[in-house]
């Protein structure tokens, strides 16, 4: 019932368009979900400065908008909506690779201004699907720039470089991590939390990210049919009602 009254007065919204959700458990919306930028199989890993990383998405379209209302806009249910894509992403790719859950945190002055940490949402999804629960390990040690105004590798890798320092070295010392962000870039803010990580001991870090823009050359033939991405979606639709 309560539900029912929340429903009427918060309707849910779709996280890729923002429209009112006509079956409130189907989100993305049908039409949405049709043209989501899933990354076909062979695209999901990445090796970069940080090691290895599973991503769900290419960032661009409806995941770009729905990411950017989760961060600008107050809403998580947008990014909540999706975190299901890279669960299964992670499942298939990096399942026996960790034994826990940390993600890479906003700066403390960020997570006052929203009111929540976007890479720690996503995390508690991976935890829940790993019947485990997510670990703060690492904090934001200075407020950066933001990465995205800055055009070059180098300028990125020197702005965040030293920027996380562990919580507490016991906590990372001897383990082996999964470490989640909501887009993954050039890579050098996942690299410099990941060897904050390995500096404190952990055995191993792999990482996980909701998208990353298109790296280019991928050919057109390898992008999964559209007929097997509606199948996915529709997996992924009963996948995520059951988990919420
Ligand atoms: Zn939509």
């Amino acid at each position: 019932m309560i539900g029912f009254l929340l429903d009427l007065l918060f309707p849910p919204k779709c996280a890729c368009c923002g429209r009112v959700l006509e079956r409130r458990k189907v989100n993305p919306c049908p039409a949405c979900a049709e043209g989501l930028p899933l990354l076909s199989d062979d695209q999901i890993l990445r090796t970069g400065p940080y090691g290895l990383c599973a991503v769900a998405f290419r960032y661009e379209g409806g995941v770009r908008d729905a990411i950017r209302a989760c961060k600008f806009h107050g809403r998580q249910s947008a990014l909540r909506a999706l975190a299901p894509y890279l669960v299964q992403a992670a499942s298939e790719h990096l399942s026996g690779q960790f034994d826990a859950v940390t993600y890479v945190p906003v700066s403390p002055k960020r997570l006052r201004e929203r009111g929540y940490d976007q890479a720690r949402l996503l995390a508690d999804a991976m935890a829940r699907h790993w019947d485990t629960r997510v670990e703060t390990t690492l904090r934001k040690a200075r407020h950066t720039k933001a990465q995205s105004s800055l055009k070059d590798a180098a300028a990125r890798r020197q702005n965040i470089s030293g920027a996380y320092t562990v919580l507490s070295a016991e906590r990372a010392a001897g383990r082996r991590f999964l470490l989640v962000d909501d887009v993954v870039t050039t890579g050098s803010t996942m690299a410099a939390a990941a060897e904050a990580l390995r500096s404190a001991g952990a055995v191993s870090v792999v990482c996980a990210a909701l998208a990353a823009p298109d790296l280019g050359g991928e050919p057109e033939e390898s992008r999964r049919p559209m007929g097997e991405i509606l199948k996915t979606n529709r997996e992924l639709q009963l996948f995520s009602c059951k988990i919420k």
